[in-house]
Order: structure tokens, then sequence, then C-alpha cells
């Protein structure tokens, strides 16, 4: 006599959380977890497990779930993709597209274009009743700001130091897309942001000091700080996969004009070890090809490495 199977939606439970296994260990996965299932059932339907039987197949199948999470985003996969190149990229473009969503379509910018693209002089049957036009103020409010922020901006990335200079063009590629995606998201949630601030605040000063003023401040303040932290960040990245590099060990010291204080950093891929100078003036940072051989090594080492 066959044994029983267990109910359908035990075995659907555990089939969709085989999904979230990588794919390479999907099927041992399943299979592992449907026998403990029907090793389950067969207690079950014998009678040796009591009246609980239900309960304790959910609960077995609550365990698949979380082993499957588990697998799927374990501690050192999740910090292999928070290193990633694309995950600043991603997380500007998360927050551009959801300020879209909760501003229905950016509506401040589009009024705001629309004022800059479509402007044209009051009416002349207007004017002898309105002798001031405040859609300059709007205007000159949200791009004077914008226009400082981009100066400053552009200053920095012109007098900072920038990295290595052999990186090719996905390296620079890189960080004009990151620089860009950040800024843009940035200046998003200052124009729809700020405006829902405004909204809310009743109080005439309040609103126009601190959600008018102080907020441009914090934007062209926040803007160059995130320039500066995108610079900043490319310099510690692997000038062939991307990636941030691992690792760093600090040698030599702040006092020492023959040995500076610098640090050393190593790409998981083996692509190379990057020299970073920490002070201004000794010099760029120092970037050291190893050979093809150095890669076997740090793919044993790193099993999740995908370049
Ligand atoms: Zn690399």
């Amino acid at each position: 006599m066959s044994s029983p199977a267990p109910p359908l939606v035990y075995r659907v439970l555990l089939r969709l959380a085989s999904f979230l296994c990588p794919a390479p260990l999907r099927t041992a996965w399943r299979k592992q977890w449907q026998s403990g299932l029907h090793d389950w059932w067969i207690l079950a339907e014998r009678g040796e497990l009591t009246n609980e039987a239900a309960a304790l197949a959910a609960r077995y199948c609550r365990g698949a779930w979380a082993d499957a999470l588990e697998l799927r985003f374990r501690r050192d996969q999740i910090l292999h993709a928070l290193r990633g190149p694309w995950c600043p990229i991603f997380a500007a473009l998360l927050i551009i597209g959801s300020t879209g969503v909760l501003s229905r379509g950016f509506q401040v910018i589009r009024r705001v274009a629309d004022l800059v693209l479509n402007a044209r002089p009051l009416p002349v049957t207007l004017r002898p009743h309105i002798h001031y036009d405040p859609r300059g103020d709007v205007v000159a409010a949200y791009l004077a700001p914008l226009a400082l922020a981009v100066l400053i901006a552009v200053m920095l990335l012109v007098f900072n130091r920038l990295p290595v200079p052999q990186s090719g063009w996905r390296y620079w590629t890189h960080l004009l897309l990151k620089t860009m995606s950040i800024q843009t998201a940035l200046t998003v949630l200052w124009f729809e942001g700020g405006s829902t601030l405004r909204s809310v605040l009743r109080p005439e000063a309040l609103r126009v000091l601190g959600g008018g003023l102080v907020l441009a401040i914090v934007f062209v303040a926040g803007f160059g700080a995130a320039t500066r932290w995108c610079i900043t960040d490319q310099r510690r990245r692997c000038p062939v996969c991307l990636r941030l590099l691992d690792m760093p060990v600090s040698v030599g010291s702040w006092g020492s004009v023959f040995e500076p204080a610098t640090t050393e950093l190593l790409c998981a891929g083996g692509h190379g070890s990057l020299s970073l100078s920490e002070r201004d003036n000794t010099g760029p940072d120092r970037w050291t090809t190893l050979d093809a051989s150095w890669r076997e090594l740090f793919d044993t080492a790193a099993p999740f490495q995908s370049d």
C-alpha cells in the first residue's frame, strides 16, 4: 500500500519556497524538504501524531520558508550586493520612482518647468490691476539654489583629487551615472518634498523660513555632500569590476614624510590592489593590477563572486 501524500496546500507551500532558493541548490533542497514533509505525514496518518498534525505541518512549511529565505539572502550575499556597482544607482532610482508616484508625476517640477518654458508677460488687460508678477519669484526660489548646488558640485568634481588615472570609460561612466542619479534623487526630493512640507506648515514665518530658506540651504549642502561622497566612494572602487574594494589595511604614519599614511585595499575579485593616499599632498592613489593567477585564489575564497 502506497503511503498517503501530504495535503496539496503544504506541497504547494514547499514548491513556492523552493523558488526562493538559489538555482543550483533548488532541486536538492526541494527533495529534502518534500521527503521530510512526507515522513511527517506518514506519522500523522498512523495516528502517532495527535490532532496537531496540521499545525505541525504548517510549522514545518514555515521552517522551510525561513531556510529558503536564508539561503537566498545570506548575509554575505547581501554584503556582496551592497558592494556592487549598481547598489547606489538603484537606490537613487528607487527614491526618484517613489517620489514620482507619491507626487503624482512630479507635479511641482512640471509646474516650474512650465513656468520656465512658457514664460509670457502678463496680458495687457491685466496690467493696470496687477503690478507685480510673482511667477518670477517662484522660478528663482527653485532655480537659484539648484544653480548654486550644481556649481558647487562641478567645482568639487573638478578640484577634488579624482581617482586612478588609468581607469577606463566604464569607471568614469559609472561615476557620472552614480553622481547624476543621486543628485537627481536629492533634487526631486527637494522640489516635491519641500512643497509638501510647506503645504502642512501653517505659520507664515515658519513656512517661508523653515520650509523655504532653511530647506534650500540644507538642499545645497546635501547636494555638495552627496557629490563628495560619490567621489570618495569611487576612489574606493576597483577600476575593473567597479565593486567596492575590501580588506583595508593602514600603512605608514601621518607624521612620516618617507612613508606617509596610506590605506591598502584589495579587490575581492582579485583584479588588483589600491594604495589610497590619506593626505592631500602625497600624490595620486596607486593601483596595482594583479595577474590572472591570483584570481583563482579569490574565486575559491569568495563563492558568490560573479566576476
Ligand atoms: Zn575588481
